[in-house]
């Protein structure tokens, strides 16, 4: 990024003369000052940095490692001693810093594109059971990266599907919606005769068929889960969408809020997509 002049008439973004130093406090360190040629206004560095007027920088990536280990944003404050609201502030900060990131990832993914993708839905909630949510997952099965996730509302069903539209009223189902935006985002980096696995679900095909049409599409039969893996590993001896159930299994395991029988719970559909951007930043830069 490069210097432009903060007042709106000066034009300038070229000429600037260094004009002294400052102390930041907050990470203890030296910042250049310019002043603008033309108009003599004084600007720093400082203004370049998306971190601009944080007071607790230092923080940061402590707060994304734990918030992606299964942390609790309450334990995360209490941990670092800090308020539980700048824990908050925080997250969605580096959950937009994550989701900016992820673009620029897949978009290098082009050059290489993926031979054999993986992708399923992984079910959890916001505030209630009685307010289920959808999370779409993508994985490239050959590097185990996550290339999509995509968190949407359903309508609640089973035993509680009266119960919820008694209290909640109707809830519409925006699974399609969110497999759409899915497809959109891998779209580009996945090969056009690719291997495709997935489950049984009825909407997977009509997907499939509009975005890879020549690509060689395989469904499974899903089988039962074991505990250990959160009911995401199968009881099967080869589970032919191991890459994907084993990712969908850590999901559960390193996002405090999709641990199954957790206190942990979304309060918004935003805040949860949030945490999976910065999970998938964390996950494919640092466990792969
Ligand atoms: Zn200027």
């Amino acid at each position: 990024m490069k210097l432009t002049c903060p007042e709106n008439s000066c034009h300038n973004n070229k000429f600037f003369k260094k004009d002294g130093f400052y102390f930041r406090k907050s990470d203890s360190k030296y910042i250049q000052r310019y002043r603008c040629n033309s108009c003599g206004k004084r600007i720093s560095t400082a203004q370049l940095s998306p971190c601009y007027r944080q007071k607790k920088r230092t923080i940061n990536h402590l707060i994304e490692a734990m918030y992606c280990s299964k942390v609790s944003m309450r334990r995360i404050a209490l941990n670092l001693n800090v308020d539980k609201k700048t824990v908050a502030r925080k997250v969605e900060f580096l959950g937009l810093q994550a989701r900016m990131f992820n673009q620029k990832y897949l978009q290098k993914l082009r050059v290489n594109p993926v031979e054999h993708l993986q992708f399923d839905d992984l079910i959890t909630k916001e505030r209630t059971k009685m307010l289920p949510v959808t999370i779409s997952v993508a994985v490239d099965a050959e590097t185990r990266r996550i290339l999509a996730l995509v968190a949407t509302q359903i309508p609640a069903f089973g035993l509680l599907a009266k119960k919820s539209r008694a209290k909640y009223g109707y809830r519409k189902s925006e699974h399609k919606l969110g497999l759409e935006q899915m497809f959109q985002k891998i779209e580009k980096v996945v090969a056009k005769n690719a291997l495709i696995r997935s489950d049984e679900h009825k909407f997977y095909p009509e997907f499939v068929d509009r975005y890879f049409p020549s690509a060689v599409y395989i469904r499974y039969k899903g089988g039962r889960g074991c505990i250990a893996g959160q009911g995401e590993l199968k009881r099967l001896a080869r589970d032919p969408l191991f890459a994907l159930n084993h990712t969908c299994a850590m999901l559960r395991d390193n996002i405090s809020r999709l641990v199954r029988k957790s206190w942990c719970v979304s309060q918004s559909i935003e805040k949860l997509q949030l945490h999976l951007d910065l999970y998938m930043k964390f996950h494919n830069t640092k466990l792969i």
